[in-house]
């Protein structure tokens, strides 16, 4: 049986990287940065109001109080947008919006909160500082500067700096295309009925949400029966625009194993000393990596955690690609099987530093593993592990 490592090793040195590529600044959060990027351009572009007021010359008002008010006559209306370059003629005002180009030889924006708000004339109940309320063009960015740099994870923010300097594409480590194909006769699709003997489908829509949620991108998400016909038809279809292909059930040892009747070589089929999730296989078809997970929702899920979504983040240069892995303190005493990597779902209390183990071990219960949250890793020679022990936990978040 091939431990746990080695199959690891062996899945993540399918998974690669994609060539960096410009990609639209809508498709680009969480991904990761190839390029530094240099602001082409100053921010703000120009000086304007931080205001809703009055553009003046500070020392118009300089004396202007609640029982002096001064009044000047207002020459320009400035809202934002406006693009002519104006000059303010000293003894006049503009009346300014926030982010208007503030006219030449203003020194200061009076808000209109000290005002009567006037529009032909202004009266003014307060003096003005030098600059007040002027933002001034570069303060914030000066062109030329690197202010993303590669590597780094686009976020919100980083986003929007991006599009404030006028950039519409960003360099970045390009998200992995994966192909989901789940297999099995007995499978329907939810929302249509079911005969006796037929279950609904799980495993696409798990694995699919699975990928999106590593950041990568998901080509198609098919089903098809244990016909390898049709399965290695649907496969051709959709393999060419994707950079990993994961499947999920036919590995095992019964008939009817579809996924290890419709590979030669390039498939390796291996027994992983894992519980669950012991029948694996991992290769390349025509070009394309494949990992061929076993049915059972518990057992595909586990799978994708422990072998797939470390190597896909890592594919897309993400800086954290593992799930965080916490000690804590076992709550119960619990068994598990000599000679296995053993992962149960559990409910880790991060704060008390507290795991319990939740639902049986066995491979097809899906309704705790929806409502844990992390996994218990008990290692290959523990049998019984009593209460109060320290564990290794994969949080989940
Ligand atoms: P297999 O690995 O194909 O032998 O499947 C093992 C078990 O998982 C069987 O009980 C299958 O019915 C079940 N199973 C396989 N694929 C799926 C799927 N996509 N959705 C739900 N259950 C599945
Ligand atoms: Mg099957």
């Amino acid at each position: 049986m091939r431990s746990v490592e080695e199959h690891q090793r062996v899945v993540a040195g399918l998974i690669r990287p994609r060539e960096p590529q410009p990609v639209p600044l809508a498709e680009a959060l969480g991904l990761v940065l190839a390029a530094d990027v240099v602001a082409p351009l100053s921010l703000p572009g120009f000086d304007n109001s931080a205001m809703d007021g009055y553009a003046v010359l500070a020392e118009d008002v300089a004396g202007a109080s609640e029982d002096n008010p001064v009044t000047l006559p207002v020459a320009e209306d400035i809202p934002a947008g406006r693009t002519d370059r104006l000059t303010l003629a000293p003894g006049t005002a503009h009346r300014i919006m926030t982010g208007a180009p503030a006219p030449d030889g203003a020194t200061a924006v009076v808000p209109v909160e000290v005002t009567d708000g006037g529009v032909d004339t202004v009266t003014i109940r307060a003096g003005a500082r030098t600059g007040q309320h002027l933002r001034h063009a570069g303060e914030d960015v000066t062109a030329g500067t690197t202010v993303l740099h590669a590597g780094q994870v686009l976020t919100p923010a980083a986003l929007g700096l991006a599009a404030a300097l006028g950039l519409g594409h960003l360099e970045v480590v390009p998200r992995q295309r994966v192909l989901v194909m789940s297999t099995g006769t007995e499978l329907v699709a939810p929302g249509t009925p079911l005969e006796p003997g037929q279950i609904y489908e799980s495993n696409a829509v798990m694995l699919a949400a699975a990928v999106r949620d590593a950041g990568a991108e998901v080509v198609a998400s098919t089903m098809t029966g244990d016909d390898v016909a049709t399965f290695r038809e649907t496969l051709s279809r959709h393999s060419a625009d994707a950079d990993l292909i994961i499947t999920t059930g036919g590995v095992s040892a019964g008939a009817y194993e579809v996924v290890k009747d419709s590979f030669g070589e390039e498939v390796e089929f291996v027994k992983v000393a894992m519980q669950p999730g012991m029948p694996q296989g991992a290769g390349v078809v025509d070009g394309t990596p494949i990992i061929t997970l076993p049915g059972n929702p518990v057992s595909a899920l586990v799978s994708f955690e422990v072998f797939i979504r470390s190597p896909l983040r890592t594919a897309m240069a993400q800086p954290e690609p593992d799930r965080p892995r916490v000690e804590a303190t076992l709550t119960e005493d619990l068994t598990s099987p000599r000679g296995k990597r053993q992962f149960r779902r559990g409910v880790l209390d991060a704060r008390g530093g507290t795991v319990t183990s939740y639902g049986p071990p066995a491979s097809h219960h899906l309704r705790w593993l929806a409502s844990a949250n992390c996994l218990l890793e008990l290692g290959e020679d523990v049998v019984e592990l009593p209460a109060g022990s320290t564990v290794r936990v994969w949080d989940l978040g």
